[in-house]
């Protein structure tokens, strides 16, 4: 049996370890320092957003955009079902109340004809959201510029969770730029990584500069340490920072490498009975972060949890989709708006090996073992 085969392992660079070294030499090893001003700029101008906050973690950028929105009790945001927890859990941080919502079929995001419904029922009831979360899944963005133009029009304001987007275009215009605010994560998995990290953009440079006070423990300017508020630690290192610089500057190699990797997986798998792959709308560019198939276990022979293991025994590792937010047992008291597609999309789902570094090798493996499976 070969080395394993990862689902999305991180791929660096010449250009990192330099970055990262000088980084180390310089002294500046802290929460602060040229590379965390220098990545902020040139990240800013990447996702076409003119100002940006450096952070912890992608976790920790939702955290602060529905704190500089004024969230907490009572209140309930709206957001994407079919995703990772992190989307959900600042609201529960906030002490507010998720509202979950299914997904469309096109793009397997936020419905916007549901998000369109809720916004016309809570706004009757006289319970408008503090807030929408719209997720970019597996790379590919929402239909942002309809759902934009609704939160607009109810006046709720909208935070992008572009956690899994980073070089996603929709309509030409960058993931990351629809919204009041936007979230992006550099944990190990994504599409660039710093080992962990995260970046809150956004047009308005006061809810940026906010973000950064309250990042850095709130502190007043005033020589002792003085508070009036309460603040957190979710500042990006100096070291990771440079790292981020570093992969920045591979970020469309990586975008490639990694849509090849679909059309590659499309071209040997597409015909295979009771095998299809995640829709992809011809609005956006998708950033090829995870290509995600789905098994029809009648027309293929195995259902997608079969696959999974059939994989696993041959060292390659594959994901099932997100489970659902409103399937989860932390959450099983929240409303849930539809929930069909969201559903169907978990249990048919699986996310096969696509890092930007996979060799052509592993990925013959892959594709070899899925068929050897379907003729068994
Ligand atoms: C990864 C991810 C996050 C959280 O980012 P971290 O950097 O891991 O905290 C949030 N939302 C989505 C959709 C993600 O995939």
């Amino acid at each position: 049996m070969g080395a394993r085969v990862y689902l999305s392992p991180p791929h660096m660079g010449p250009d990192e370890r330099g970055l990262l070294l000088e980084a180390f030499d310089s002294n500046w090893i802290a929460p602060l320092g040229p590379h965390v001003d220098g990545f902020e700029k040139e990240f800013a101008a990447r996702v076409q957003v003119p100002h940006a906050a450096a952070l912890s973690s992608g976790t920790a950028a939702l955290h602060l955009a529905l704190q500089l929105l004024g969230v907490g009790r009572g209140d309930e945001v709206l957001v994407s079902s079919l995703t990772f927890a992190a989307s959900a859990n600042p609201i529960v941080y906030q002490g507010a109340t998720p509202v979950f919502l299914d997904s469309e079929n096109e793009t397997w995001n936020l419905d916007p004809a549901l998000l369109e419904q809720e916004l016309k029922a809570a706004t009757k009831r006289g319970q408008k959201p503090k807030a929408v979360i719209v997720v970019d899944l597996y790379g590919q963005c929402a239909q942002l510029d309809v759902i934009e133009r609704l939160c607009a029009e109810y006046e709720v304001p909208l935070i992008e969770d572009a956690a899994e987007a980073l070089g996603a275009t929709w309509k030409g215009k960058p993931a990351g730029s629809f919204g009041t605010m936007a979230a992006f994560s550099f944990n190990g998995n994504k599409i660039i990584t710093t080992s962990g990290g995260g970046m809150l953009v956004s047009r308005d440079a006061k809810l940026i500069e906010k973000a950064r006070f309250l990042a850095t423990q709130a502190r007043d300017p005033a020589p002792h340490y003085q508070h009036s508020h309460i603040g957190q630690n979710y500042r990006l290192s100096n070291l990771l920072a440079a790292v981020g610089r570093g992969q920045l500057r591979v970020l469309d190699e990586r975008v490639r490498a990694r849509r090849a990797h679909r059309a590659f997986y499309e071209k040997e798998l597409g015909a295979l009975p009771g095998i299809g792959f995640m829709p992809l709308s011809p609005l956006g560019e998708w950033n090829g972060w995870l290509t995600v198939i789905t098994v029809d276990p009648k027309a293929f022979g195995a259902s997608r949890e079969e696959l999974r293991l059939a994989l696993e025994a041959q060292n390659i590792e594959s994901r099932p989709v997100w489970k659902p937010m409103h399937l989860q047992p932390v959450f099983k008291d929240c409303r849930m708006i539809g929930g069909p597609v969201a559903e169907k999309a978990f249990e048919v789902g699986l996310c096969l090996p696509s890092g930007s570094s996979m060799q052509p090798a592993d990925r013959d493996q892959v594709v070899e073992q899925i068929r050897k499976l379907h003729r068994r």
